[in-house]
């Protein structure tokens, strides 16, 4: 992934040269020399508060040195324009604002990318009055600066930093992690790449990837992820043959990380022993589980293939049956787009929180419905219950008896819940407690 780019647009002799040597010279920013033989002395690397970008001085660039002035100045703002993502518009405040600003401004305005108007060689900052005028341009508030004396130069890197964009500076405390986890050659890698490939997709490498998982942070729709890849370890380092033990502790730790486990099977292989095992991981953890089918487009199918298939799955993976399936292509693409907007109902409905009494009102009636079975005569009674916890939603039942809570009844109950309040890919939590 590429820097962001920072591009210093103005006339000749208002600064520019000297802002960028501030700051790419300044301790306060730290610098690194960018390599490569179509970059420049006039680019250079930059970071501030953890953002880094690329600062490029146009005023360095090259274009057709025998027209106006002007002209140039304005082809500048346009090279700027084609590749920045934020352009510093540099404007001399002792010279006071001329036509030439405007025109610059006027371009720089109608291209819709974040401008910071900088008014350069200011000494006083007691005194406002010279950068008065160039609230004219229509970009803002100007920034008053002294590149020469380096005055006021933190709160500029400030409001560049803010306006860089969001995917450089990657929080990802709400981004809903998703381990993408199956036996080997299920077809892994090709859905990471398609869903890396997804159009409206935002990309970016995050840091601190474990020697286990790749993580990838995406942004699709406002709403963030992060995958957590853990054939991606093999696609990086090339190792092909992970042994058995280590693949299985991968699994699991990307599986710990996870708010959202997709199960990737092989379409064309059924539902295999060590299938069961690497989904039985996401339910023990109380993980939500997705399901998905992958080389949809190998299987021969008639009008019952997805239903026949369904039931196999529900036969095998008994204990998850609260997981929603899903049959696609990683080859061809097809229904890949389907993998985030259920990534985001699961997540959701593992985070769901039910009030205590619209909760009681639907124990209440399931035990009315069907109360628990009496155990060696003495009556099994519920009396109320409470959920404790999300991810996964957990439930405490308060009773007389709560080891006499049969296991039928207490997946009847979780029935009842879900079918109330939906919890679709979820694994859910009951408790049984005595009461006082
Ligand atoms: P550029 O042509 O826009 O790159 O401008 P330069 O960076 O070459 O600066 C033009 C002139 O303005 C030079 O003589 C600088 O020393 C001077 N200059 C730059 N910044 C400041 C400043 O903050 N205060 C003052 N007083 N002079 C400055
Ligand atoms: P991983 O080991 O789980 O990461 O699996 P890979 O993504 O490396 O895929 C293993 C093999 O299956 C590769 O040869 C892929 O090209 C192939 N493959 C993956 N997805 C599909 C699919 O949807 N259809 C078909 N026909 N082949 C696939």
């Amino acid at each position: 992934m590429p820097k962001p780019v920072v591009a210093i647009v103005g006339r000749p002799n208002v600064g520019k040269s000297t802002l960028f040597n501030r700051i790419t010279g300044s301790r306060i920013a730290i610098v690194e020399d960018t390599p490569g033989v179509t970059r420049d002395r006039l680019y250079h690397d930059a970071d501030w508060r953890g953002c880094s970008f690329t600062l490029v001085d146009t005023g360095g660039i090259a274009v057709g040195n025998d027209d106006p002035l002007i002209v140039q100045v304005r082809r500048q703002a346009e090279a700027a324009v084609a590749e920045a993502d934020v352009i510093l518009f540099v404007v001399d405040a002792r010279n006071g604002l001329t036509a030439d600003d405007e025109e610059v401004a006027n371009l720089l305005r109608r291209s819709g990318r974040p401008v910071i108007l900088v008014a350069n060689k200011v000494e006083d900052f007691r005194d406002p009055t010279p950068v008065h005028e160039f609230y004219r341009l229509g970009l803002g508030d100007p920034v008053p600066i002294s590149a020469i004396h380096g005055l006021n130069i933190g709160d500029l890197l400030d409001r560049i930093v803010e306006l860089l964009p969001r995917f450089h500076e990657v929080d990802d405390g709400e981004a809903l992690r998703v381990a993408v986890v199956g036996r080997p050659n299920v077809g892994k890698s090709s859905i990471v790449n398609r869903l890396l490939g997804e159009e409206r997709v935002i990309v970016s490498d995050l840091p601190g990837t474990t020697r286990d998982a790749i993580d990838t942070y995406i942004r699709r729709d406002e709403k963030e992820y992060v995958l957590i890849d853990t054939a991606g370890m093999r696609r990086k380092s090339r190792i092909v043959n992970a042994t058995e033990h280590y693949s299985v502790l991968r699994t699991l730790k990307a599986v710990e990380r996870s708010d959202v486990v997709l199960l990737i099977l092989d379409g064309t292989e059924g539902v295999t022993e060590q299938d069961k095992k690497i989904a039985g991981y996401g339910h023990e953890l109380g993980k939500a589980s997705i399901i998905v089918v992958n080389k949809w487009d190998l299987v021969p199918k008639d009008d019952k293939t997805v239903v026949r298939y369904e039931e196999i799955i529900r036969r095998e993976l008994s204990f998850m049956t609260y997981a929603p399936i899903l049959f696609i292509s990683a080859l061809t693409g097809q229904r890949v787009a389907r993998i985030l907007p259920t990534v985001d109902a699961v997540g959701a409905a593992a985070a769901r929180r039910v009030a205590t009494s619209t909760l009681n009102d639907v124990v209440r009636e399931a035990i009315m419905l069907t109360p628990p079975p009496a155990v060696k005569g003495q009556a099994v009674k519920i009396y109320y219950a409470t959920q404790v916890k999300v991810k996964p939603p957990t439930f405490v039942f308060f009773c007389n008896r709560p080891d006499d809570v049969h296991f039928s009844y207490q997946r009847y109950l979780e029935n009842q819940l879900r079918q109330a309040f939906g919890f679709e890919g979820t694994p859910l939590r009951l408790l049984f407690r005595q009461s006082k």
